[in-house]
């Protein structure tokens, strides 16, 4: 008989230790999960497809659909891609199938990951299991909705200035941004390739952990990775001594910083306190004030050309016409959602002859400057602490018509993108209801300091992932 399963209370150590024990089956426990998407996704659309069959020997797994999957359909949340069935996986689909993992579904995405609320998904925004009024964040909401409501005991998801870390906050789960250059691109639709980087969402600080381990390290075909400098350490500590904790000063005079926000951040930080860490001041004035603009430079141009590869000729669906050039013409108009196109034009323009040194020129020199700041802070501290999103979930519709105020969802996450630097999301408490990201930066390669950090914060914090209203 197959043993009965909370999947919105299972982390995916549970999950791994009921499999180990045979008190479940890896069919039984993928069957549950299925059960529970049938029960929830109506609503809250985490899934863009599910796969019905397990295919591993282990736990189930759910990846954002801009990763290639053999023969299953990626589309990274683009009409463009509707269709395209890869004939081979992303390195890190690869990975997760060699442990064993089972592949649950493809998770919806804002369109090539461009977004912060999954509402520009070709395929229909996803929800806030928290409230389905509410998005769940992006560009991966699906992976961090399916995660928060039980949908998937883990996920990966993909973040170029704030995806995987800014859903995370607003879902309540953990998930972790990796230092540049230690988890393969390969076979992940690419987005900003300077910026993009895989890497986990889960319940649990461990659980993240060890999907970091199962994805990470270099791969020969992603020519930017490097194996890693010391192995993935499991944490389970209690205190925080002897921990330096560095928090940016800009962030006390940040107004798009909430008051729930605020209050939450400041008790996590108050918690840290007590538990040994020492806490300073740091200084990022070019992170707050240029950090975003620079990003929406550096992202869109880089976009532009790796966008350009969608032509009709070789993936997804072909729009007809008399000739070559009208053919492409009309399968990218047709094709991409107005957020592409937006970001196309942005960066191409960014490009031009003329234009090059005022804009991605200038904002190259901007984005050393923040590398540096970073390092200088980082030499001082062994984490860097804010709040993850300056504001708790927000309804559908409110940001949608504002390419601006969307764009400024990831204030605090997009400065250490720019600097290539790991940063680990957790919930740390919560505003009118709504889960609270505490975002830790660190050092390049600073991955097991995150971890340890993370993991004590989290079990001082106490903080239930399960949705209030699904309890
Ligand atoms: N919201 C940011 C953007 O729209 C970041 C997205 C991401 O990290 N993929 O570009």
């Amino acid at each position: 008989m197959a043993a009965v399963v909370d999947t919105l209370r299972l982390t995916a150590e549970d999950a791994l230790g009921l499999v180990k024990r045979r008190e479940i089956s890896p069919a039984e426990l993928h069957a549950a999960y299925l059960d529970a998407i049938g029960e929830r996704d109506g609503e809250l659309h985490a899934y863009l497809r599910t796969c019905e069959q397990p295919s591993g020997e282990s736990i189930p797994i759910a990846l954002k659909d801009v990763i290639s999957t053999k023969g299953v359909e990626t589309t990274a949340g683009s009409k463009i891609l509707s269709g395209y069935v890869p004939v081979f996986d992303a390195t890190v689909a690869a990975r997760c199938k060699a442990a064993g993992l089972t592949l649950l579904g493809k998770t919806n995405t804002d369109e090539f990951a461009m977004g912060s609320s999954t509402e520009n998904s070709a395929w229909g925004p996803s929800r806030n299991p928290w409230d389905p009024t509410l998005v769940p964040g992006g560009s991966g909401g699906g992976t961090s909705a399916a995660v928060s409501a039980g949908l998937a005991p883990w996920g990966l998801g993909s973040d170029t200035g704030g995806s995987i870390k800014q859903p995370s906050a607003l879902c309540g789960n953990v998930g972790l941004r990796p230092t540049y250059g230690t988890v393969s691109r390969y076979g992940v639709v690419a987005f900003a390739s300077s910026l993009d980087q895989v890497g986990p969402v889960a319940k649990t600080v461990r659980d993240v952990a060890l999907l970091y381990s199962i994805i990470a390290g270099r791969d020969p075909l992603d020519s930017t990775t490097v194996e890693l400098p010391e192995p993935v350490e499991l944490p389970a500590g209690e205190r925080l001594d002897g921990l330096r904790i560095g928090v940016p000063k800009q962030i006390e005079s940040l107004a798009a910083i909430e008051m729930g926000v605020r209050s939450a951040f400041e008790h996590a930080l108050e918690l840290a306190r007590d538990l040994g860490a020492e806490l300073g001041e740091c200084d990022l004035p070019t992170s707050y004030r240029y950090g975003m603009p620079c990003y929406y430079l550096i992202a869109p141009a880089e976009a532009s050309s790796n966008l350009a590869r969608y032509d009709g000729a070789r993936f997804g669906p072909r729009s007809e016409a008399a000739t070559y050039r009208e053919m492409v013409e009309r399968t990218r108009d047709e094709g991409f959602g107005p957020e592409p196109k937006r970001r196309i034009m942005l960066g191409t323009y960014a490009l031009s002859a003329g234009y090059f040194d005022a804009f991605y020129g200038q904002a190259q020199k901007v984005r050393t400057l923040l590398i540096q700041e970073h390092r200088e802070a980082l030499s001082r501290f062994d984490v860097i602490a804010t709040p993850t999103s300056p504001t708790v979930a927000f309804p559908l519709g409110d940001k949608a018509a504002d390419p601006l105020a969307m764009y400024a969802c990831d204030l605090l996450t997009i400065p250490s993108c720019l600097a290539g630097l790991p940063g680990l999301s957790i919930p740390c408490g919560l505003s009118d209801g709504l889960p609270v990201g505490l975002q830790l930066l660190g050092a390049q390669f600073g991955e097991n300091t995150l971890f340890r950090a993370g993991q004590v914060l989290e079990q001082a914090i106490g903080f239930d992932t399960v949705p209030e209203r699904l309890r």
